[in-house]
């Protein structure tokens, strides 16, 4: 479940019984096979008691709550409209999108440019060096290929927040190159990042 107004989803922690998280608190994120309608997302996330757990979201819950499109809501491929929402919310995000504003963003290193995403698109993330920034993983969804960039929490956290510049890993990585956590860290930590512009237009 996520709340629009704080920017949190809600998993369940076994210390305080809820735990309320922002998307940079997230570390994995894996798309479960099988259920292909809703499909499900099993997220490991760095919790407000310490420990990690992990939870689950639909894909509405991940892409579209963010933005106020719940339950209910879908692109209409007639008019290229998101209907019905209901939720000035959602309104407003789905005409932003349709001017070209993306809620999120990241640097695409094999195609040398920026990209449109959903949260989908993240799969690891992990607190970044210098501190207060957050490395994130993202599998992009025109080319397929992964990118590392250095972002700051805001980046990730709040939908049509984009960084105007981002650190981006100066390497291409292969498909099975980041499969665990410790690696991704470990490429976080040890690589230099190069300053990209983000600007989508
Ligand atoms: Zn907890
Ligand atoms: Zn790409």
């Amino acid at each position: 479940m996520y709340d629009p107004l704080t920017s949190r989803y809600t998993f369940p922690c076994p210390t305080h019984g809820d735990a309320r998280v922002r998307l940079s608190a997230f570390r994995e994120l894996e798309r479960l096979p099988g259920a292909a309608h809703p499909c499900v997302y099993r997220i490991s996330f760095s919790c407000t008691c310490g420990d990690e757990h992990v939870g689950l979201l639909t894909h509405d819950e991940l892409d579209w709550e963010p933005l106020g499109l719940g339950e209910g809501t879908y692109l209409n491929l007639m008019t290229d409209r998101f209907e019905p929402v209901g939720a000035e919310l959602g309104d407003l995000a789905a005409r932003r999108i349709q001017a070209g504003d993306w809620p999120w963003s990241f640097f695409c290193y094999p195609e040398d440019r920026p990209r449109p995403i959903f949260p989908s698109a993240f799969f690891l993330l992990a607190p970044g060096n210098p501190g207060g920034s957050v490395g994130i993983a993202v599998r992009c969804p025109a080319c397929s290929r992964t990118s590392i960039n250095l972002v700051s929490p805001a980046h990730v956290d709040l939908p049509f927040f984009n960084d105007g510049e981002v650190g981006v890993v100066e390497h291409v990585f292969a498909d099975d190159a980041l499969s665990a956590l410790e690696d991704f860290r470990a490429e976080l930590y040890s690589a230099d990042f190069d300053a990209r512009r983000l600007s989508l237009e």
